[in-house]
């Protein structure tokens, strides 16, 4: 089969296009390295244009109709909105659903020691990472700290040119004779990607007695750092507690090539296809025939589990208010509502890799700059785990893509024997409605630094658009 390459398909207005939204997706990821900034991003985006928030609308009273636009925000962290079609919710809507949680490390709750004259803080890896790929590179930290008194804290230090960076160290090369001899998941532990955040210890006054003097030496390096958080930010030891931070690669997404044609950037896993399907919502025409839905959820890395995740009830429940809103609710509308939707369940796919060529099946794997891609299926080998798209529901896509000629490319993640990975499609097809496994090829897929092609990002919107005006099954 014929594969396009989808710059080729493009016009002068087209490629114009691409380097704008590219530079949009770009400023997204700069600004949304954890799922609560990019929730703050997506809800002021959606407020702009035209968005209002469902539990006000409850508790206000008010109805909804034709042409509104709603959305609900879960524990800041996940987010479903809506755009009320023509036809009656019963007969189904048109979902696009993504993650917006990337790997990185987290912070522990008892994280601040000292040892060797640093000062650290313990942290726990999110998600699939190559450990060794996170050693001796700047990174950041966000997130917050909610103290006892219920006041959050919001941190964000490593970001901005004059801010301090952290990092985790590594062996130097000279006595790494025994640590290359380990496998590459031994390299390096999870527990030796606790990152320095400090080596000064803190000035005391000269003590009276030698105890005192003493006791003022010990830990004083962390003592620094306590001090330090204490006057910027108003936190104590112990508000780590009840704190979610996040240690991420510190700087900004890149464009990469002479030719620019692809982005570099930490988090593109999911968040490419989070920003373009909200991005789609927004240029949908003011009224469309079924209702059109995006769903950004949290926890995809670690198994789509938890309140925020997409296992949650969250999603149900904000739909059947909609509904509720509408007139139209009922148990069994609801039911036949998510029954009757169609749904492209968008994360990013494995870019073939010649450096790594034997990892692929060449036929059937996503190329960079091939246009969105769909996988029929997706799970470890021999499918398990995987939602696999009826081959109807395939065909339905296929036909849109073709009358909106969307360029497209099918693939696997890999070889069949080799590995797998899974997404958050099997749960929403839970309701039997059709759903896909769609989206954006990435090289180095859960690397610090991930890379996609601009092409490949503007045509996923473009997918996600004329899905959302046409599809219905
Ligand atoms: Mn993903
Ligand atoms: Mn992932």
């Amino acid at each position: 089969m014929e594969q396009k390459n989808t710059w080729e398909t493009y016009n002068a207005k087209q490629l114009k296009e691409v380097d704008v939204f590219a530079r949009e997706y770009m400023d997204f990821l700069d600004n949304g390295k954890t799922e609560r900034e990019c929730i703050d991003q997506i809800v002021n985006t959606v407020e702009a244009a035209g968005y209002q928030e469902l539990e006000a609308l409850i508790k206000d009273g008010k109805k909804l109709k034709t042409g509104d636009k709603v959305y609900s925000v879960w524990m800041n962290k996940s987010i479903v909105f809506f755009q009320i079609g023509q036809e009656k919710m019963e007969n189904g809507m048109n979902i696009l659903g993504a993650h917006i949680d990337s790997p990185r490390l987290d912070v522990k709750q008892n994280p601040l020691y000292e040892d060797g004259g640093f000062a650290y803080l313990d942290t726990h890896y999110y998600g699939g990472v190559k450990k060794y790929q996170w050693v001796t590179i700047p990174l950041s930290i966000h997130g917050v700290v909610v103290k006892k008194d219920g006041s959050t804290v919001e941190i964000n230090v490593g970001e901005n040119e004059d801010d301090p960076v952290f990092f985790v160290s590594d062996l130097l090369i000279h006595l790494a004779y025994e640590q290359l001899e380990k496998k590459a998941n031994k390299v390096i532990e999870g527990e030796a990607l606790d990152i320095i955040v400090g080596n000064k210890p803190l000035v005391v006054d000269k003590k009276k007695t030698e105890d005192e003097e003493k006791s003022a030496q010990k830990d004083a390096v962390k003592k620094g750092i306590l001090d330090i958080l204490e006057k910027n930010y108003g936190i104590a030891e112990e508000d780590f507690v009840s704190a979610e931070l996040e240690v991420v690669p510190a700087g900004k997404a890149k464009e990469a090539g002479f030719d620019r044609s692809m982005i570099l950037s930490y988090g593109q896993d999911d968040r490419v296809c989070a920003f373009s399907s909200m991005k789609a919502m927004l240029e949908l025409p003011a009224k469309t025939k079924r209702t059109a839905c995006c769903i950004l959820v949290d926890k995809e890395e670690i198994g789509s589990v938890g309140a925020t995740g997409m296992q949650s009830k969250f999603f149900e429940n904000a739909v059947a208010e909609v509904m509720n809103l509408l007139g139209e609710y009922s148990d069994l509308n609801l039911r036949r509502c998510l029954a009757h939707s169609c749904m492209l369940s968008s994360d990013v796919s494995s870019a073939y890799d010649p450096t790594y060529a034997s990892s692929f099946d060449k036929k059937n794997v996503a190329y960079l700059g091939g246009g969105m891609v769909f996988n029929k299926f997706t799970g470890r080998g021999g499918k398990s785990g995987s939602n696999d798209a009826n081959a109807e529901y395939l065909g339905h896509i296929r036909a849109i893509f073709e009358k909106e000629k969307v360029n497209f490319q099918t693939a696997e993640l890999g070889k069949v024997d080799l590995g797998g990975g899974g997404t958050i499609a099997y749960i929403l097809a839970l309701y039997g409605m059709n759903v896909i496994d769609s989206g954006v090829a990435v090289l180095n897929m859960h690397a610090p630094w991930e890379a996609t092609s601009k092409a490949d990002v503007y045509e996923a919107k473009r997918g996600y658009v004329a899905f959302l005006e046409n599809a219905n099954m």
